[in-house]
């Protein structure tokens, strides 16, 4: 049995102070919810999960937290177990979100409900929901702030004139992602006039998302690829790298820095090494996307959907999975940079004057 006469009694103690039960008048067992989340590998999903799991237990929610390390079966095999042991509800942040149409049949079939979690999980009717951030929006402020990191636009969005041209290289997320396509879409909408007028120049050739996407998301072949560019560099200037991320980020500028370059670089997360490196005046922005937040939209939605009423959405157009529109809840993600980390993240109570100084 998965409760302890403890805890069912902590339980009914806390809903009967809250003055209901959160899942539901007529159930006496406090519901269990899978956390399937992708890695540890990005400090984010960590705070994802500790989040989700903290906000779960303090309304009196079991809960099943499985970490997959971006090994695809394995998280397939998570979620199976899940489903064995009885959960009530999953929430699902995908490795690869093509791969979990067969064990979400199953979750379907069992009546579960599905939140797809950051990550949009793909050709599946059984997601019921989607609980993320406005991810498109991500990329256009990287796009837009890689601009006037190059001088092309000034501080408030509006071309200078400036025509470089500037060097640039670019990087996309893991093509298993969907969101990494979002933001590489997002980012491209902004950098494309820019590139086919030439202001931009990128003189690898490599453009396309195929050929600049980072499997896994690994900083590891991130750094890699960039060392196989720098040889194209020894007698030109490196201006400025689209890194969608922050472990993306930081790979490029430890390598550039190697022929001593200081490159304009976005990046997204606000991961502690990457907020420091922002505060150094290195990586020129990341993006804050509350993972507070997110857990609390989620712990919303399946509190819902526990007790049969309808969750909380505000898109019901953007997400459309290959086989339906998952109707989702889109958070505002903001840019850091310089001169407002301190406001957003620490003023923000999501980092300590310490953890970023
Ligand atoms: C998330 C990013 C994260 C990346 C790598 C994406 O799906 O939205 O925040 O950096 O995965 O984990």
């Amino acid at each position: 049995t998965r409760r302890t006469g403890t805890a069912f009694a902590l339980v009914l103690g806390m809903t009967a102070v809250l003055g209901g039960c959160s899942w539901g008048e007529s159930s006496d067992e406090a519901p269990l919810v899978g956390l399937a989340m992708p890695t540890t590998e990005q400090s984010r999903w960590v705070a994802d999960g500790d989040n989700l799991e903290a906000q779960f237990t303090s309304l009196g929610y079991q809960v099943d937290k499985k970490y997959a390390e971006n090994d695809v079966a394995g998280q397939v095999a998570q979620v199976q177990a899940m489903i064995d042991e009885g959960a009530d509800a999953l929430v699902i942040g995908s490795v690869d979100g093509k791969a979990l149409a067969g064990v979400l049949a199953q979750a379907h079939a069992a009546g579960i409900p599905v939140i797809s979690y950051d990550r949009l999980i793909r050709d599946s009717k059984d997601v019921d929901f989607y609980a993320s951030f406005d991810n498109a929006r991500v990329g256009v402020m990287q796009g837009n702030a890689l601009l006037r990191g190059l001088g092309i636009l000034d501080a408030t969005g509006a071309p200078t004139g400036k025509k470089g041209p500037f060097n640039i290289e670019v990087f996309a997320g893991s093509p298993d992602d969907n969101n990494a396509t979002v933001f590489y879409d997002g980012a491209m909408s902004v950098l494309k006039p820019y590139l086919d007028s030439k202001v931009l120049v990128v003189p690898s050739g490599q453009v396309a998302r195929e050929d600049v996407a980072i499997a896994s998301w690994d900083p590891k072949t991130g750094g890699k690829r960039m060392d196989s560019l720098l040889g194209a560099y020894k007698n030109r200037h490196l201006d400025g790298i689209l890194a969608p991320n922050d472990g993306l980020a930081q790979a490029a500028i430890a390598s550039a820095k190697s022929l001593g370059y200081v490159p304009v670089v976005t990046g997204q997360d606000s991961e502690i090494p990457a907020v420091k490196s922002v505060a150094d005046g290195e990586q020129y922005m990341t993006v804050y996307k509350d993972t507070r937040q997110l857990a609390e939209v989620t712990v919303a939605m399946v509190s819902a959907l526990l007790k049969g009423t309808q969750p909380e959405v505000n898109d019901t157009a953007t997400y459309d999975n290959g086989v339906k529109v998952v109707p989702s809840y889109l958070l505002a993600p903001q840019e850091v940079n310089k001169d407002n980390y301190r406001r957003l993240l620490v003023d923000g109570g999501y980092y300590t004057a310490e953890e970023v100084g």
